[in-house]
């Protein structure tokens, strides 16, 4: 019964690694996501300052075709000052054409102004587009690298998972039956140390009697709190083990 014991501690020890490399494996995902949030959060402010200059960028353009058609206008209207008949119609027609020239001039501040801070603009968009493309390429190479891990993670935890069928297979057809069924029962944690009478899995005190027991190692026991599996701190050391595989 002693070799039952010390073959639950080989099996503690690689489901303490599996368990491991488990949360490890679901960690990587996860952590994915946060990368591509924070991309995306990225993308979102450049994709607001290209919306703001295409648009002053349109407000330029259309600044630009206003100017542009006030110009004509006071060409044809020069063009008619010939025209006037009378002295009146002469003044009225001049007076009217300086009004054109005034709006003219304040079109042409507009155009400046409009122009000046689209150009910024157009250097401060190049600055972002820049960074946030920095910041894709750094995003893909760290998913690349999260999922080489995982590969990694995965190759390790079904080794030694192939290994702990072969623990298992020398477990007395009953123990292994108890093992699984634990398992089954306890998320991946089925075996645990009693130690100063006390359950390890669950901290809860076990009774003196079967403390004794488990030392003793005869009887393969289970605690009456939390049902797993209980072995001692001897059974869980096999220096020569060959499932003690680093992660
Ligand atoms: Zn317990």
């Amino acid at each position: 019964m002693k070799a039952q014991f010390r073959i639950l501690g080989k099996l503690k020890r690689l489901d303490e690694k599996l368990y491991r490399l488990k949360t490890e494996i679901e960690r990587i995902p996860e952590e994915v996501k946060k990368l591509e949030a924070k991309l995306s959060g990225r993308k979102d402010d450049y994709d607001l300052l290209k919306a703001n200059f295409d648009n002053n960028e349109k407000l330029l353009r259309k600044a630009e075709l206003d100017l542009k058609e006030k110009e004509d206008f006071i060409r044809k209207a020069e063009g008619k000052l010939m025209e006037c008949k009378t002295n009146e119609e002469y003044q009225a027609a001049q007076k009217e054409i300086d009004g054109f020239k005034a709006e003219k001039d304040k079109l042409e501040e507009a155009v400046l102004t409009s122009m000046n801070g689209v150009e910024g603009h157009r250097s401060q968009l190049k600055t972002a587009e820049e960074k946030f493309k920095n910041e894709a390429a750094v995003v893909n190479r760290e998913k690349k690298e999260y999922e080489e891990a995982r590969l990694k993670l995965v190759r390790s935890f079904e080794e030694q998972g192939s290994q702990k069928e072969g623990v298992i297979s020398q477990l007395s057809p009953d123990a292994a039956t108890l093992y699984r069924k634990v398992f089954g029962i306890t998320n991946g944690i089925a075996i645990c140390l009693a130690e100063n009478s006390s359950c390890l899995g669950c901290n809860m005190k076990i009774r003196p009697q079967l403390f004794n027991d488990v030392l003793g190692e005869k009887v393969i026991h289970r605690c009456p709190s939390c049902g797993r599996i209980l072995i001692t701190a001897s059974a869980e050391i096999d220096e020569n083990s060959p499932t003690d595989i680093q992660l």
